[in-house]
C-alpha cells in the first residue's frame, strides 16, 4: 500500500467515505482520515442505532486525538421501495412472464410478490416502467385494481432475488418523504453531534422544509443535504437548491430513474446551480467502484473523479468502495491524488454568485464574494473568515478562488460542518477581542501552522464591531509581518 500522507492533506475538493463493516474499527476509520477523508457518511439503510453509535463515538475520539475536524454525514433511507422475500430467494422469470404486486407481506412466487408501498395500486397507471434491482429487471404495469393489486408484463429480466430495491421513474409516488423508520433514526440522529444529515429521494422543496422543522424543533445544528435521484427532483431543482443547505447528485439512483446518459449534463448543470446559490455540492457513487475489489483504479474512474472536479465539486464520495470493500484506506488514497492532479487543471466555469441587491444579505455578499476576488488580483496566499453559522465561508468557497479559505469559529461543530466545503479549512478561535488584535492573532496561526510567511499578502475579513458577531461587513490587505 501506498504511505499514508500526514493528517491535514491539501486538496480544495473534500472526500466523503461511507462507513460500513470494512471501516467501522477506530483503526480502520484513522487510516482513512490519515488518507484523506474530510467528512465520514453513516448509512441509515444499514445498520443498527448501536453500531453508528460506536463509529460516532470512534470519530469524535479521532477529531480530538489528531486536532482534525472530521465531519458526519447522516444519511436518511427515504421512501426506498423493495419487494420482500422470494421464495428460495431466486424467481425464474422471462419476457412476456405476467407478475402480480401486492401490498401485503407474503412469500414471493410467480403468482403474488409483496412490495412495501402501500398506495402502489392507487397510484400507478397502466404503461408506466418499474425497474427492480437497479434496472436489471424491467416490468411495465399492464393494470391495476385500484386497490391492493397491480399486474406487471416482464420486458427485461431473468432472477428476481429478495429484498431487491425497485424504482418507479414514471410514477407520481405519494409516500410520505419521511418514513416512520426515517423519523426514528432522525430522533437518534439528534441526540449526536452530526454535522448534515442527507435524506433521499427528494421530490420537491417541501420535502426538505419539513426535515428542517424537525431539526430545528430539536434545537440542533444540523444543516440538510438533498439527495437528487428523481427525475421529480431535476424537474423542482431550483426550489430543492434554495430551500437545502447542501446537495447530494446520488448517480446510483439516478442513473436507473432517468436516462443514463443524461447523468454528465444532469450533474454539470446542478454544480453550477449549486455554485451559483452557495450551496455545497457532492458527486456520489460508483466513482471508485472496481477498487471494491482491485488496487487500483479503471482509467474511467481516474477520469470521472478527475471530471468531478474540474466541474467544481465541493465533495465526491465513496459508497460501497469504503463500506463494503476490500481496501478503503487505499482508495481514499487513490482518490485524493487523482484530485491533487485535477486540481491543478481547475478553472472556475460558468457564472459566479451575483449578489441581490435585494437580498438581506446584500452588502455581506458583496464582501464575500468581493474578498476572493480581490485576493487574486494582489496575489494573496490566504483569505481569512470567521463565521459563526458558516455563511462566510459558503460563499467564499463559491467562488472558487485559487488561495484557500481560512475559516476561524469559535463553534467546534461549525469546523466539522465546514469540512465538506471546497477550499475551506477551519481553525477554533474563541478569543473575539478587538479586531486588530484577532487579526494578528489569526496570521500568526496561520504563520505558526507554515501557510504563510514574512511578507506574504493575505486577506483579513472579518464584521465590526467583533463582539455584535455580524455577518462579514469588512475587509483589510493584510502584508504578514
Ligand atoms: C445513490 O443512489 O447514488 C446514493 C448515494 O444513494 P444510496 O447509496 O443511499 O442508495
Amino acid at each position: 500500500m501506498a504511505a499514508l500522507i500526514p493528517i491535514n492533506n491539501n486538496q480544495k475538493t473534500k472526500i466523503i467515505a461511507t462507513i460500513g463493516p470494512a471501516s467501522s474499527s477506530k483503526e480502520v476509520l484513522t487510516d482513512l482520515v490519515k488518507a484523506g477523508v474530510n467528512v465520514f457518511r453513516l448509512n441509515f439503510s444499514h445498520g443498527s442505532h448501536d453500531q453508528h453509535q460506536q463509529v460516532i463515538d470512534h470519530i469524535l475520539h479521532i477529531n480530538k486525538t489528531f486536532n482534525v475536524h472530521v465531519g458526519i454525514l447522516a444519511d436518511l433511507q427515504g421512501p426506498k421501495l423493495r419487494v420482500g422475500k422470494i421464495e428460495n430467494d431466486a424467481l425464474e422469470i422471462q419476457p412476456g412472464d405476467i407478475l402480480t404486486f401486492v401490498n401485503e407481506p407474503c412469500i414471493g412466487t410467480k403468482e403474488k410478490i409483496y412490495m412495501s408501498y402501500d398506495h402502489f395500486a392507487q397510484d400507478v397507471k397502466p404503461g408506466e416502467k418499474v425497474l427492480v434491482d437497479d434496472g436489471k429487471i424491467v416490468l411495465e404495469v399492464v393494470s391495476s385494481n385500484n386497490k391492493d393489486e397491480v399486474k406487471l408484463k416482464v420486458v427485461f429480466g431473468s432472477t428476481l432475488s429478495s429484498n431487491k430495491g425497485v424504482n418507479l421513474p414514471d410514477t407520481k409516488v405519494s409516500q410520505p418523504s419521511l418514513t416512520p423508520k426515517d423519523i426514528e433514526d432522525l430522533d437518534y440522529i439528534l441526540t449526536q453531534p452530526v454535522n448534515w444529515i442527507a435524506l433521499s429521494f427528494v421530490r420537491q422543496a417541501k420535502d426538505i422544509k419539513d426535515l428542517i422543522k424537525r431539526i430545528q424543533a430539536k434545537n440542533h445544528f444540523a444543516k440538510v443535504i438533498a439527495k437528487i435521484e428523481k427525475p421529480e427532483a431535476i424537474r423542482n431543482i431550483k426550489e430543492i437548491i434554495k430551500a437545502s443547505d447542501g446537495i447530494m447528485i446520488a448517480r446510483g439512483d439516478l442513473g436507473v430513474e432517468f436516462p443514463i446518459e443524461k447523468l454528465p449534463g444532469i450533474q454539470k448543470m446542478i454544480i453550477q446551480r449549486c455554485i451559483q446559490k452557495s450551496k455545497p455540492v457532492i458527486v456520489a457513487t460508483q466513482m471508485m467502484e472496481s477498487m471494491m475489489v482491485n488496487p487500483s483504479p479503471t482509467r474511467a474512474e481516474v477520469t470521472d473523479v478527475a471530471n468531478a472536479v474540474l466541474d467544481g465539486t465541493d465533495a465526491v464520495m465513496l459508497s460501497g468502495e469504503t463500506s463494503v470493500g476490500a481496501h478503503p484506506p487505499l482508495v481514499v488514497d487513490a482518490m485524493r491524488r487523482i484530485i491533487t492532479e485535477a486540481e491543478r487543471h481547475y478553472h472556475m466555469q460558468g457564472k459566479r454568485a451575483n449578489p441581490d441587491p435585494e437580498s438581506e444579505t446584500f452588502l455581506s455578499d458583496v464582501l464575500c464574494l468581493g474578498a476572493p476576488r480581490i485576493a487574486e488580483e494582489v496575489n494573496a496566499k490566504a483569505i481569512l473568515g470567521l463565521t459563526v453559522n458558516g455563511y462566510t465561508a459558503f460563499r467564499m468557497s463559491s467562488y472558487r478562488p485559487k488561495p484557500k479559505i481560512h475559516i476561524f469559529s469559535d463553534k467546534p461543530h461549525m469546523l466539522n460542518t465546514l469540512s465538506l466545503v471546497w477550499g475551506v479549512r477551519c481553525y477554533l478561535y474563541t478569543k473575539f477581542t478587538t479586531t486588530d488584535e484577532t487579526f494578528e492573532d489569526l496570521n500568526q496561526i496561520l504563520k505558526d501552522e507554515g501557510v504563510v510567511k514574512a511578507g506574504d499578502i493575505v486577506i483579513n475579513t472579518g464584521s465590526m464591531p467583533l463582539y455584535k458577531k455580524f455577518r462579514t461587513n469588512m475587509l483589510k490587505i493584510t502584508v504578514v509581518e
